[in-house]
């Protein structure tokens, strides 16, 4: 962190501002006095002093972060790419995970036969949600705990891990119990509470994307997580909003190599959200194997017409087996192998 004090401010002021900085944060403080002001630069952990309150010091020019204010999902004080086990499957590290599934579990039928039939075609996990957060409070809000039990039933029929979204901390107990993959939907990614308590669980998190967060926004919440004692996260780009309103959301690639630079946490892509268009998921998730993704995540439906949630963009078994069909070549190409 550097600060740049007024033109004018006495020594005695610096001194003591730099006395102060050093008792209060354990930091080492350089200074450099130039002509018309004086530069200190601080070193060692600066991610508790707080830029704003500093900011406000009358003798404060202009304060400014050297380095990101996230640590342990920071890429440069941990090199190695992070490798996320989720119930035996490896996300990360030169792996490529597909989770699969319908956007929301309707019936024991519904959720056993999609498993069956993405597991046939390749997929390591099983996605569906129980607890759904719908725009609407009329839309169809999950099944809820019911729809847990029958994940378990699905995953005790195929061995694939189960993969559900956490909305509230009062679950927090049920899903440490019951699932496999925590995911933390995009319109929690901000909700500190939440991201606090998935911290003190021991199952790896599976955290999307925000609607309109920026990178550094987002792994700030991976950040949460991590401090809170969970360091197994998967980051998922789900899309973000943009001017354009042809597809549900933007995909954002550049993520993808934006954070393996920024952090060394796993990440993997949702086309379905994505897109919001069933016929564009295989060529975004493509698109996605090439930039680099650690997996995708795709919504299967066996009666799309007929889902209760999000029917437009889930593919058919059939087709989610002609996605596989198409990336598996693909990814070995970019040097991977299907988790
Ligand atoms: C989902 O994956 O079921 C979902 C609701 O996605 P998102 O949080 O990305 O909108
Ligand atoms: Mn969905």
């Amino acid at each position: 962190m550097v600060i740049v004090m007024k033109p004018g401010t006495s020594q005695a002021k610096i001194r003591a501002l730099v006395a102060r900085l050093e008792k209060d944060h354990g930091v080492k403080v350089g200074i450099t006095n130039g002509v018309d002001c004086s530069i200190l630069g601080l070193v060692g952990d600066t991610t508790h002093i707080d830029m704003d309150k500093l900011s406000m010091n009358e003798d404060v020019e202009r304060v400014m972060r050297v380095q990101e204010p996230y640590k342990k999902a920071n890429r440069k004080f941990h090199p190695e790419d992070t490798v996320v086990d989720v119930n035996g499957v490896k996300v990360g590290g030169g792996t490529f995970a597909v989770i699969a599934g319908p956007c929301s579990v309707e019936s024991e039928e519904q959720i056993v036969e999609v498993a069956r039939d993405v597991m046939a075609s390749g997929a390591s996990m099983l996605r569906g949600g129980a607890f759904k957060p719908r725009t609407s409070p009329y839309s169809f809000q999950g099944m809820g705990t019911p729809g847990l039990d029958l994940l378990l039933e699905a995953k005790a029929a195929t061995g694939l891990p189960i993969v559900t979204e956490l909305m509230s901390p009062k679950y927090c107990e049920l899903f440490e119990n019951e699932v496999d993959l925590v995911q933390i939907g995009a319109r929690n990614m901000q909700n500190f509470d939440l991201l606090k308590e998935a911290g003190k669980m021991s199952k790896p998190i599976l955290l999307k994307r925000g609607l309109s967060n920026t990178y550094e926004e987002w792994i700030m919440s991976a950040e949460y997580i991590m401090a809170a004692g969970n360091e197994n996260v998967i980051l998922c780009e789900r899309g973000v909003r943009t001017f354009e309103t042809y597809t549900r959301n933007t995909l954002d690639l550049s993520a993808i190599p934006a954070i393996r630079r920024m952090s060394h946490l796993p990440i993997i892509v949702d086309p379905s959200h994505a897109a919001g268009m069933y016929w564009m998921v295989e060529p975004l998730a493509m698109a996605a194997a090439a930039v680099g993704a650690d997996g995708i995540m795709v919504e299967v439906h066996n009666d799309p017409p007929h889902a209760k949630c999000d029917g437009q963009q889930s593919l058919t078994p059939e087709s989610f087996q002609h996605l596989m069909d198409q990336i598996k070549p693909l990814v070995s190409l970019v040097g991977k192998t299907l988790a």
